[in-house]
């Protein structure tokens, strides 16, 4: 049967061991567990030159919030597992990276098409000391209901430790492309309130094997809910102009969402749920939302949520510094535990 790799089984060890020989590559930064957030796409280019367009600026949003959080970034475009071609390419990825970056306390998976929409928001890392998965959901969908839509797989963090290779071991034998996701999308449909028939997905997977386990699981993965690691872009990109009348990036709920993800938008391939023209325009919608608040130190903003063009809002002065006090995000931020 189909396995991500030799099996490990002393990492916890291992890792520690590593850890107190390689001092200067400490498991946290000022006070903090340190965060690789992991993202990616294709290996070839999107169908439409606009959806390469839209991968960029996903990038770019990446790329600005994880400055101003001292987060790293690996961009993924190779498939490490030829079987576990397209969304399941993520489970490979995640432990060739929690092995070769032992230094690295969570592994932050993020989606192409998720932006982050609050660039104040910080992850409270402190509420998952006694956790090693976080993933945004609800309790109540996933094991009353079984509903596919449980948990969300396009924003999650992963524990560097054994019982994230042992969870990633159980997860991936539905992946394999061909017959085996063919066999194991039926079961998963027939299993899943909600689901449409089609090949197994990762997100399914998951919350299949978490029902099915939940006891051998569960005591480790904190479901969350209390703001959006995943929002469904659909009921928050027509809200935005109302969120800034009413309130102010850092609540990272649906007052202001810590991140918007395009679930069953495809710009980048053929087919979506939704039309494309409509996909785009909420895109740009978000990623101009999320760019105001990084042009904001800089003295610009984008003329209108749906403009790539910026205006001025503060005039030119011989005391920028003022400004930096003031507008940059990270001196805002609690710089604590
Ligand atoms: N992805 C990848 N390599 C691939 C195909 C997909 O890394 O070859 C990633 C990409 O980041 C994408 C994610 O897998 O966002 C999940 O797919 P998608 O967002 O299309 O699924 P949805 O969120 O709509 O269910
Ligand atoms: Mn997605």
């Amino acid at each position: 049967t189909y396995s991500l790799g030799p099996k490990i089984s002393t990492w916890d060890e291992d890792r520690k061991t590593w850890l107190e020989k390689n001092p200067n590559f400490p498991s946290s930064v000022n006070g903090k567990p340190r965060i690789l957030l992991v993202t990616g796409s294709q290996p070839n280019p999107c169908d439409n030159a606009i959806g390469d367009h839209y991968l960029l600026k996903g990038v770019k949003n990446k790329i600005d919030y994880c400055r101003i959080h001292d987060i790293e970034v690996v961009y993924n475009m190779a498939h490490l597992d030829k079987e576990l071609a397209g969304y399941w390419a993520k489970l490979p990825l995640i432990r060739r990276l929690m092995l070769s970056h032992p230094e690295v306390e969570w592994i932050w998976w993020m989606d192409s098409d998720a932006l982050f929409t609050d660039m104040t928001f910080e992850m409270p890392v402190f509420k998952y000391k006694d956790y090693n998965m976080v993933i945004h959901g609800y309790p109540d969908l996933l094991f009353d209901q079984k509903s596919w839509i449980a948990l969300n797989t396009g924003s999650f963090l992963f524990r560097n430790c054994q019982w994230s290779l042992d969870l990633l071991d159980a997860w991936a034998p539905m992946g394999p492309k061909g017959p085996v996701r063919e066999e194991a999308g039926k079961i998963l449909t027939a299993n899943l309130k909600g689901r449409p028939a089609f090949e197994a997905d990762d997100q399914s997977a998951l919350i299949y094997l978490l029902i099915s386990e939940k006891d051998k699981w569960m005591n480790k993965v904190f479901v969350e809910n209390a703001f959006y690691l995943h929002g469904f872009w659909e009921g928050l990109v027509d809200r935005y102009e109302e969120m800034i009348e009413k309130y102010h990036p850092g609540l990272g709920d649906e007052r202001w969402p810590f991140v918007t993800h395009f679930v069953g938008c495809k710009p980048c391939g053929s087919y979506g749920d939704y039309p494309v023209e409509r996909c785009l325009k909420s895109m740009e919608r978000a990623f101009n939302f999320a760019d105001n608040q990084v042009l904001n130190l800089y003295g610009f903003r984008h003329r209108g949520l749906v403009s790539p063009n910026i205006k001025r809002i503060r005039n030119e002065t011989v005391t920028p510094l003022v400004n930096v006090d003031q507008f940059d995000i990270r001196h805002s931020l609690h710089h604590s535990i």
